[in-house]
């Protein structure tokens, strides 16, 4: 029987090695048939995204730190001549400096809140002009992923609180730009799972224990949890969805007290 995203081709930002959210994604996509790109962020990582690819026919690896302009567009020069098209891009990676990810939120430095802003925020908007020409007419889908500490106080995240915020309205503009071409842009908006990027963030142990006690199912999630509805976001079966906010959080988001 045929799979349901056979044929179908994605890029994958943001696999640092086995844990990373973006690697839950590319299982759950290569799984459902899709073929993929993965990027990496610095030499220091290539072995790791190689290696994990390595186990997915037909992926291919390149180069993408976000901060430069040339890897973006080499990154799409590359996925264009490998694949010809693409039908979907996710979008998961952030970045703040450490110093920034603990305290009282008004110590953020003009750089940290700038850093903080060009890699979690205003890449989605770069990654997604170059990646326009090879989704025309494909009906395709851009996912990101971000976190409830865009709308709420958690205390800690700070800086990545207000650039996931401008994500999620980047998503929203985003949607309204692309929907006539037929290109659905969506975000995850997941639980804390530990992750490289999670082990930054000071206390976040203790907010794994707290989800664990106060979310509706009484758990935290897992990452294939974040991989299955990446899956949903990128096929057919959630076609009539655009420029939303999906929690999956075990229900946390609806909690009052
Ligand atoms: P992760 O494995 O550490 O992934 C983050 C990725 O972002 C890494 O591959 C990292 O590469 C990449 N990145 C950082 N700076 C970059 C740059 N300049 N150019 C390109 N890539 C860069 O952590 P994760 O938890 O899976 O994070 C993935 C996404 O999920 C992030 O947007 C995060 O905010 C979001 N999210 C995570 C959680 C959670 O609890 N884990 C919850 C909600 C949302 P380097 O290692 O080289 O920096």
């Amino acid at each position: 029987m045929e799979k349901l995203l056979e044929g179908k081709t994605g890029i994958i930002f943001g696999v640092a090695n086995k844990r990373s959210l973006a690697w839950a994604c590319a299982q759950s996509l290569a799984g459902a048939g899709m073929r993929l790109a993965f990027t990496y962020a610095g030499e220091r990582l290539e072995k790791s995204v190689r290696e994990l690819s390595a186990d997915l026919p037909g992926s291919i690896v390149v180069p993408c730190d976000v901060t430069k302009p040339e890897e973006i567009d080499a990154a799409f020069a590359r996925t264009a001549t490998e694949f010809g098209g693409l039908d979907c891009v996710v979008h998961a990676i952030a970045y703040a400096k450490r110093e920034e990810l603990e305290g009282d939120f008004y110590h953020t430095s003009k750089e940290g809140y700038m850093v903080a802003h060009e890699v979690s925020a205003y890449s989605l908007t770069a990654i997604t002009r170059r990646a326009l020409p090879l989704m025309e007419g494909r009906d395709g889908s851009i996912i990101t992923l971000t976190y409830i500490g865009s709308e709420r106080v958690v205390p800690n995240y700070n800086i990545m609180g207000i650039a996931k915020a401008a994500l999620e309205a980047s998503v929203r503009y985003l949607a309204h730009d692309l929907g006539p071409r037929g290109i659905r842009v969506n975000a995850i908006s997941a639980g804390p799972i530990r992750t490289l990027s999670a082990s930054g963030v000071s206390g976040f142990a203790a907010i794994l224990d707290y989800i664990q006690s106060k979310a509706p199912l009484r758990r935290n999630i897992t990452a294939e949890e974040v991989g299955d509805t990446c899956l949903f976001l990128a096929g057919p079966h959630s076609r009539g969805i655009t420029g939303s906010t999906l929690y999956v959080d075990a229900g946390y988001h609806i909690m009052g007290v």
